[in-house]
């Protein structure tokens, strides 16, 4: 299997290279993000859970969100492979999910973490909220709030598989088939 944590602040644009990436290597996508927006929809007791923790732009507990990615990879036993879309977002999740995979004979190949600048970030996000619907865009103490726990509870992460030497950055502005071509070539040297 391929598996690959696509890495990056809220409006970094990995949902866009996500769903470029699977087409091309027949992965399926696994966003956390999506998966608890699903449970909330379908009021699960998880959604409960989740929705006030989501709505204030803070992290899920790291348990809650584990349990549900362990359930999610053993649903697709036929995959080539997963792309890790809004997880690790904690140290302990990235912990927790080398356990998982290692249990299961597999391992993480690549982290892309897509670099894009604050200002920019805030423009993207502000125009999603217009047309997303998802209440944690509409207003912008939220969007900070999301912003700052990610520096605190995420950045870490990176540092997690850097010192794995399984990362690489590439610059997350510009022409969305450019930043796509500097992924394929980070993915085909892993590959
Ligand atoms: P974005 O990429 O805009 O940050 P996501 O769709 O990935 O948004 O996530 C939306 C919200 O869902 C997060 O702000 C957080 O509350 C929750 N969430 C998603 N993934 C995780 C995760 N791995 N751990 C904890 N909370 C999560």
């Amino acid at each position: 299997m391929l598996n690959i944590v696509l890495f990056g602040p809220p409006g970094a644009g990995k949902g866009t290279q996500s769903k470029k990436i699977i087409e091309k290597y027949h992965l399926i996508h696994l966003s956390t993000g999506e998966l608890l927006r699903e449970h909330m929809s379908n009021g699960t007791e998880l959604g409960k859970v989740a929705h006030t923790y989501i709505d204030q732009g803070n992290l899920v507990p790291d348990d809650l969100v584990i349990k549900m990615v362990d359930v999610e990879i053993d649903s697709h036993p036929e995959t080539n492979g997963f792309i890790f879309d809004g997880f690790p977002r904690t140290v302990k999740q990235a912990e927790a999910l080398d356990e998982l995979l290692e249990k299961k004979g597999e391992k993480i190949a690549l982290m892309i973490a897509l670099d894009v600048d604050e200002e920019e970030l805030k423009n993207r996000l502000k125009l999603r909220a217009q047309i997303s619907g998802r209440t944690d865009d509409q207003d912008e103490e939220r969007i900070n709030n999301r912003i700052a726990v990610y520096k605190k509870e995420t950045l870490p992460v990176a540092e997690y598989y850097e010192k794995q030497s399984k990362l690489k950055r590439i610059k997350g502005v510009g022409e969305i088939d450019e930043i796509f071509n500097d992924i394929c070539k980070a993915i085909d040297q892993v590959k």
